[in-house]
């Protein structure tokens, strides 16, 4: 990904700083309109992932929707040009501005998560009619990190299947509520496909139930969380669209005129950002040597919060054939905290003070999640072309 050029253009810029590849982006989202169009899928960018206006708006411009959690991802999407039709909202604590917010730009869907909060919207909504879909939480494994699996009766997201009963029955004498479907969403970094057939399985006895108490349901959202390849990413530069739609045309059951939506974030836009630092200086210990850069949690959070792995290049080295990949390193930030880590023990060519380092993957959660701990300055985003 990284030719002599580029490196020696970023060479010169100071650091820290996101790199964002525009090509790989355009290249990924071409290959999941492909993909996609082939059922007839909608899909909609969990801005979470990353929600810089640049990313935001190109991926607006292949024509997919907006997933948001937050009112001010509402308020991002509708700045970056997405029409209000193609917003859904999502989140377990949504407050009143925030749905008061949501309900003005007349969004397509609300994605709800209690009871409460349909009670709350249809209160906000006056006179208005809100666009719901339940958010059901479908108790399917989706076998990754615990602090991104949602879809578990144990996590905080969604209605439970046991209370389906209940909230279908008050949410009829609900005036201002209008339900269009059902959503879910297992989790994030996805690798395992059989956590999706698992719930294709799930989706289509919970639609069972919905045909037997004759409730029409216009969509299904079945959320997103595919997964990326942090160990090759080179390689596997664009996920297996194909491979996870596909699962979806085979398993799920889809009833006559009902579209189905998908909400992905992290397959989008992660492998096309990288964290680009300096090695501020190499410290050699017994058993241990540090490299020590100038980037941190602070500006990349994954490695100390979720343990993720990111794959961690020297580019100063990339092109010096004499040198081996031989040298065994902790690569650490400069933050106050012994959880300020981006990889133990990895395998790196001799490095130096001043080496240019890529920390790869880093186009998902990266930016999105950076902080100033410490007064350290915002890190700043670059983009290619
Ligand atoms: C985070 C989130 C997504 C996107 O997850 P990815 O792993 O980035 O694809 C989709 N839907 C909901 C409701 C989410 O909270």
């Amino acid at each position: 990904m990284f030719n002599p050029a580029t490196i020696q253009k970023l060479n010169k810029l100071p650091t820290p700083f996101y790199y964002y590849d525009l090509g790989l982006l355009e290249k990924t989202l071409d290959s999941l309109k492909k993909e996609s169009g082939k059922y007839g899928y909608t899909v909609h960018y969990a801005l979470k992932a990353n929600s810089n206006n640049e990313i935001v708006t190109a991926i607006r411009k292949k024509g997919f929707g907006a997933d948001c959690v937050s009112g001010n991802e509402v308020k991002r999407a509708v700045e970056c040009g997405y029409a209000s039709d193609h917003i859904v909202f999502a989140g377990v604590g949504k407050s009143d501005a925030e749905i008061n917010y949501a309900l003005d730009q007349d969004i397509f869907c609300f994605n709800c998560e209690s009871l409460q909060e349909m009670e709350v919207i249809s209160g906000l909504a006056g006179t208005r009619t809100a666009r719901v879909a339940l958010r059901i939480n479908p108790n399917v494994n989706a076998n990754t990190h615990k602090y991104i699996t949602t879809g578990l009766e144990e996590n905080k997201f969604g209605i439970n299947l046991w209370e389906l009963e209940t909230v279908i029955g008050r949410m009829k004498t609900l005036k201002n509520i209008q339900l269009i479907g059902i959503h879910f969403h297992i989790g994030s970094q996805v690798t395992d496909m059989n956590a999706y057939k698992s719930l294709c399985t799930r989706v289509n006895e919970i639609q069972e139930w919905f045909v037997s108490h004759k409730i029409p349901l216009e969509h299904i959202n079945v959320g997103g969380g595919l997964g990326l390849d942090y160990h090759e990413p080179d390689k596997n530069a664009i996920p297996d669209f194909a491979s996870f739609f596909k699962i979806f045309a085979d398993f799920l059951e889809v009833r006559p005129g009902q579209k189905v939506h998908f909400e992905l974030g992290r397959a989008l836009v992660g492998q096309c950002g990288s964290l680009i630092s300096k090695v501020l200086y190499v410290k050699k210990g017994i058993s241990t040597s540090f490299v020590i850069l100038d980037a941190g949690m602070t500006e990349l959070i994954r490695p100390a919060l979720y343990q993720s792995y990111h794959k961690i290049e020297n580019l100063s080295q990339i092109n010096n054939q004499r040198s081996t990949i031989n040298n065994r390193y902790d690569v650490v930030g400069p933050i106050c905290e012994s959880s300020d880590c981006f990889g133990k023990a990895m395998m790196l060519p001799e490095t130096h003070r001043g080496d240019l380092i890529a920390i790869r993957t880093a186009g998902a959660y990266g930016e999105v999640m950076a902080s100033q701990y410490n007064l350290r300055d915002k890190v700043k985003a670059i983009y290619s072309n």
